[in-house]
């Protein structure tokens, strides 16, 4: 009978010391939340690490990595993108890794989309005002035919020479504009930053182009990290509401292009109106992604998600389907391993790629 009381007592015991532990561990969770404007976005990183200083480390070297990116990036910047579209009209110009990467990579899925994704499209979006003109005031403008024509009429080609590291554009009517690529291409910068620091998990967020982490190998106690990611898409005609919420597992990424954050209104008699999700009565919705056939916003879609393996492939591919429309756009998405999309069309429908039909989202807009 002692015997068993003192086993007990020992049972008892051991299961206590082994809880605090196992609390003490799980306490150990450092998180660092971290946001900058960037490239004319929030650009948002949350890591999470069992060392506060580790984390902060890892966070600050990300952001002196997105901003220096971002300059890289800029069209008109001081980068090799600047340069390439002030001088590449009229000979050779050097470009840097990270944006010979992303052109090369934009001339791929620019042939991947039968031309719906254009980098060369930049004096187009220009046309119709969304410039830092449209940053400031909100509103854009209506270009005439005449305007318009010839832009799309030119023949817009990028020549890259891979092996001297430079690029050269077609004609001086042209500018290249990674606008639609480059954001998700620095988000996977950003993530292997983190992921040399030996983070736990992290979100970065440039602007709705997401990508998201864990280590599990990292894991302490073997009920961390399994959970998963839990990220809502926004309903695109009411900012109070979203579609439904995506769980992403290990390592992903997400991208929405949409036609309500960018956009402007105009009546019958062109006086334009600001930008705002939901639908005005009367008036007509112009927003900045372009279809390169037309010159003019790309219409079928309200917004294409797209869940890919890199924040890069995701941006590109948002953009891209965006442009495509519901039946070629959704095609795209399941020929494409280990990609999925939700698209929802002009009038009201929400339609899901084979990979999320088990996935909670309504068939219409709620
Ligand atoms: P966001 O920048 O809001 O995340 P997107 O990734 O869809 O949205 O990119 C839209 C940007 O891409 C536009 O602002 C413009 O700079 C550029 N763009 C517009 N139309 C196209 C297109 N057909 N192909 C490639 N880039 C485009
Ligand atoms: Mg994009």
């Amino acid at each position: 009978m002692r015997r068993t009381l003192s086993f007990l007592r020992i049972f008892v015991f051991g299961v206590l010391a082994i809880s605090l532990v196992l609390i003490y561990l799980q306490g150990r969770v450092a998180i660092v939340h971290e946001e900058q404007y960037l490239l004319g976005t929030y650009f948002r990183i949350k890591a999470q690490s069992r060392s506060q200083d580790q984390a902060q480390q890892a966070v600050r070297e990300a952001f002196t990595e997105a901003k220096r990116l971002a300059e890289e990036f800029s069209r008109t910047g001081t980068g090799s993108l600047g340069e390439l579209n002030r001088r590449g009209c009229c000979a050779p110009v050097p470009l840097s890794d990270d944006v010979l990467t992303v052109l090369k990579a934009a001339q791929y899925y620019r042939t991947l989309s039968d031309g719906a994704f254009d980098p060369t499209i930049g004096k187009i979006v220009d046309l119709w005002g969304f410039t830092q003109e449209w940053d400031r005031t909100g509103m854009g403008r209506i270009p005439s035919p005449q305007e318009l024509q010839p832009l799309v009429e030119e023949p817009r080609e990028i020549m890259l020479d891979t092996a001297a590291k430079t690029g050269r554009l077609s004609s001086p009517n042209i500018e290249v504009d990674l606008g639609g690529i480059a954001k998700g291409y620095i988000v996977d910068r950003v993530v292997e930053i983190l992921k040399k620091h030996e983070l736990d998990s992290a979100l970065v967020d440039a602007g709705g182009n997401i990508r998201v982490f864990t280590l599990h190998s990292r894991k302490v106690l073997w009920w961390e990290d399994r959970r998963p990611f839990r990220i809502a898409v926004q309903h695109p005609r009411d900012e109070q509401k979203i579609l439904g919420i995506l769980e992403i597992w290990g390592d992903r990424a997400l991208a929405t292009s949409g036609d309500y954050q960018r956009c402007f209104f105009a009546d019958a008699l062109g006086n334009i109106f600001p930008c705002r999700y939901a639908d005005e009565p009367d008036k007509i919705r112009y927003h900045h992604i372009m279809d390169p056939k037309t010159g003019r916003p790309a219409r079928g879609l309200i917004s294409a998600t797209i869940v890919a393996p890199t924040a890069m492939e995701a941006d590109a591919l948002s953009t891209a389907v965006f442009v495509l429309g519901e039946q070629r756009g959704l095609a795209l998405i399941e020929s494409l391993p280990d990609v999925e999309g939700i698209l929802v069309t002009d009038d009201g429908r929400i339609v899901t790629s084979s990979g999320l039909r088990a996935a909670n989202f309504p068939k219409e807009l709620p």
